[in-house]
């Protein structure tokens, strides 16, 4: 541990203690440069999953933190989108099914508070990474360093900085980095589930008409539920004892899953979306919630986060080798050249997908429903679907 009011030299400072921070953080402390990570301690309250598909278990792995997470993970193999609109244009069924693509899953499903307990230990393993417990209150980005102010007192001079520190980051705003934001009329409930009933590695997806029902694979006999509600119609839920919720939650899943046991305290979660109009700027990258956020649908916000690191990543390393400035502009140039149009394509995709539920115009409910129908009917169309929703970029390739 760095002591506090203290000046320090790092090659790389990652700044915020999510998924993001944590991943970045070790994929670039394992390029043989020094880093620190400047991260408050660990909030355990966070009761979500997530879902990672198989090109961030690849990371994982890269990194060496999988084999401990996978025994806590559950295997996605299928999922299922069922529409429960309730409307005149009602679209069949459809399940993706991961042996279709020759994949043994689609990716797995980890609670939060394990995923970030796992990173956290890594990264106090991982040699050329420094922890700092502490949050930055300021920064100064120059052309040859930028330098980071502790609320502890400390001044870490680096030649790259990382923010990872979510959609309110203070490194984003320090650099002057604007953001497109916006919000949308629903609030995601989110709380895991005991159920009666095995879920058989499937995870299901009702679309209604004020957004997703989802339930998605735990280990045991566990699900985690996503369930997106009008404000309205989540302070109702909330507001439920538990047994109510309990009934109301079986009602709306169609007894798939049997009855139900809150395994989890119910947490609520407005939608919101934004977009970072750069990625970088003198001596900083964003990654992860600080420079993209989008609604719960699809399970596409860590993975696409995941890809920024990757090719964060690749990009540093190269530099490093190359005996290269790690933090020149053109190098950080190149980093938002590669990640620009992977954001930009899931942020629309996720918000034309999110609107198309909750439009009362007919011609795109019936859009919406002829797109599921033919989803369902044409293999080709389902397998195209099913690589993109997993990479960008891989819908037309013909093997994994
Ligand atoms: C209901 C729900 C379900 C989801 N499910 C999935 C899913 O299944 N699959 C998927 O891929 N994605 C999913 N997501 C998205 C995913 O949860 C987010 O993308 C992810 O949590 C963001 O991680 P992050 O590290 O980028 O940001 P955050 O988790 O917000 O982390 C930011 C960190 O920075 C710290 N910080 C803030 N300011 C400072 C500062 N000044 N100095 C230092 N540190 C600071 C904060 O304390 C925090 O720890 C879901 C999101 C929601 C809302």
């Amino acid at each position: 541990m760095a002591s506090s009011h203290s000046r320090e030299q790092f090659d790389i400072a990652i700044v915020g203690g999510g998924p993001s921070g944590r991943i970045a953080a070790l994929a670039l402390a394992q390029q043989g440069l020094s880093c620190v990570l400047i991260a408050p301690t660990l909030d355990q309250q966070d009761c979500r999953t997530t879902a990672l598909w198989q090109k961030s278990i690849d990371l994982l792995r890269d990194i060496g933190v999988w084999p401990a997470i996978e025994g806590n993970a559950e295997a996605l193999k299928k999922m299922r989108m069922i529409d429960s609109t309730g409307r005149l244009f009602r679209a069949p069924e459809v399940v993706f099914d991961c042996s279709e693509l020759g994949l043994e899953e689609f990716g797995f499903n980890i609670l939060n508070s394990e995923l970030n307990v796992f990173l956290e230990k890594a990264c106090a393993a991982q040699p050329s990474l420094e922890m700092i417990a502490d949050t930055v209150e300021t920064a100064e980005f120059g052309d040859e360093q930028a330098i980071l102010f502790t609320s502890g007192g400390m001044i870490i001079s680096t030649s790259l900085a990382v923010a990872a520190d979510g959609r309110k980051s203070t490194l984003r705003e320090a650099a002057g980095i604007k953001v497109k934001s916006w919000s949308y009329p629903q609030v995601a409930v989110v709380l895991n589930l005991e159920h009666r009933l095995p879920h058989q590695q499937i995870s299901t997806e009702f679309h209604t008409s004020t957004g997703p029902f989802t339930l998605v694979p735990l280990p045991g006999r566990q699900s985690s539920l996503v369930c997106v509600e009008t404000a309205e119609g989540a302070a109702k839920l909330l507001a439920m004892t538990d047994e109510e919720l309990e009934t109301e939650l079986e009602r709306r899943a169609h007894s798939i899953l049997g009855s139900f046991k809150l395994a989890s305290k119910p947490q609520s979660f407005p939608l919101a979306g934004l977009t970072a109009t750069s990625l970088v700027g003198p001596r900083l990258a964003l990654v992860g919630e600080t420079a993209h956020v989008f609604p719960p649908i699809g399970a596409q916000g860590l993975n696409l986060s995941m890809r920024d690191i990757r090719d964060l990543t690749t990009i540093v390393a190269a530099a490093r080798h190359s005996h290269a400035d790690i933090g020149s502009r053109p190098l950080l140039s190149s980093y938002e050249k590669k990640r620009f149009s992977d954001i930009r394509s899931r942020t629309n995709a996720v918000d034309v997908l999110n609107r198309s539920l909750l439009t009362e115009f007919l011609p795109v409910q019936a859009v919406r429903s002829a797109g599921m129908y033919l989803t369902g009917k044409l293999g080709p169309l389902r397998r195209i679907l099913m690589r993109e929703g997993l990479a960008p970029g891989t819908a037309f390739q013909l093997h994994r």
